[in-house]
């Protein structure tokens, strides 16, 4: 199954064929739908079949077993046979403002120099877990201005692929990464934000920060004494 996300994060429509059909869901030849992990949503769509009748995607996860991504469709709806020529159309506007928070994240990383515990995003807000030092207080507004500035500068973001050998052998990088990269895997894929961060990342991201768009921290919470969890979302 090739996995388009990867490779072209804003293809929103793709012609492909049904591998599977079963009560888990679909399976396709070839999906853009991103699978729910990284504390990034799985996708919604709709899939159109050459009669013209139309099936709806609600969610997509990755099968732990087969490792192949299982489309969530309508339980009662009629089992496709494998073979079946069908088009899908994925819910732009909602895998869009994934990219933007998630790519947003990846500055708040940036902006605030602690630790990250933890994460996760929807369609509508994104947060970020960080350790801080007890009494160590942030600054919204702040973290705002410092986040809406790395946007405003419209920064490149490109997908790099490299080795857990060829990381380990530049240290240099792997010190500006907030977490620690999975260096047994022949094959990982970083993310890098031109000149601000480089981080190891399976989810999809913008092009460049400029379509973030307007930056809003929302809020500022104390989960514990030494974590802080800021929620951001971004502008309509
Ligand atoms: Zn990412």
């Amino acid at each position: 199954m090739a996995e388009q996300f990867n490779l072209d994060a804003y293809q929103q429509l793709l012609h492909t064929r049904v591998q599977q059909h079963d009560e888990r869901g679909l399976i396709l030849d070839d999906t853009l739908c991103y699978p729910l992990g990284g504390g990034q949503p799985g996708d919604s769509a709709i899939l159109t079949l050459a009669d013209g009748s139309q099936l709806t995607i609600s969610d997509t996860r990755r099968d732990k077993e087969s490792r192949q991504i299982v489309h969530s469709v309508p339980a009662d709806a009629a089992r496709l046979a494998p073979g079946t020529a069908v088009t899908l159309a994925l819910d732009w506007p909602r895998r869009y403002r994934h990219m933007r928070i998630h790519t947003c994240l990846h500055l708040l990383s940036v902006v605030i120099k602690a630790g990250v515990t933890g994460g996760n995003l929807s369609a509508d807000s994104g947060r970020l877990d960080f350790d801080l030092p007890e009494g160590m207080e942030l600054q919204a507004a702040a973290i705002e201005q410092a986040l809406n500035a790395l946007v405003a500068r419209d920064l490149p973001v490109r997908v790099l692929m490299t080795s857990g050998d060829a990381l380990k052998a530049q240290p240099e990088l792997i010190k500006t990464m907030a977490v620690t990269p999975p260096l047994h895997l022949p094959e990982i894929r970083l993310i890098e934000i031109d000149g601000v961060d480089l981080q190891p990342c399976g989810g999809t991201h913008v092009g460049r920060t400029g379509e973030i768009g307007r930056v809003q921290v929302k809020k500022i919470e104390s989960k514990g004494a030494r974590n802080k969890r800021v929620i951001i979302t971004v502008a309509d």
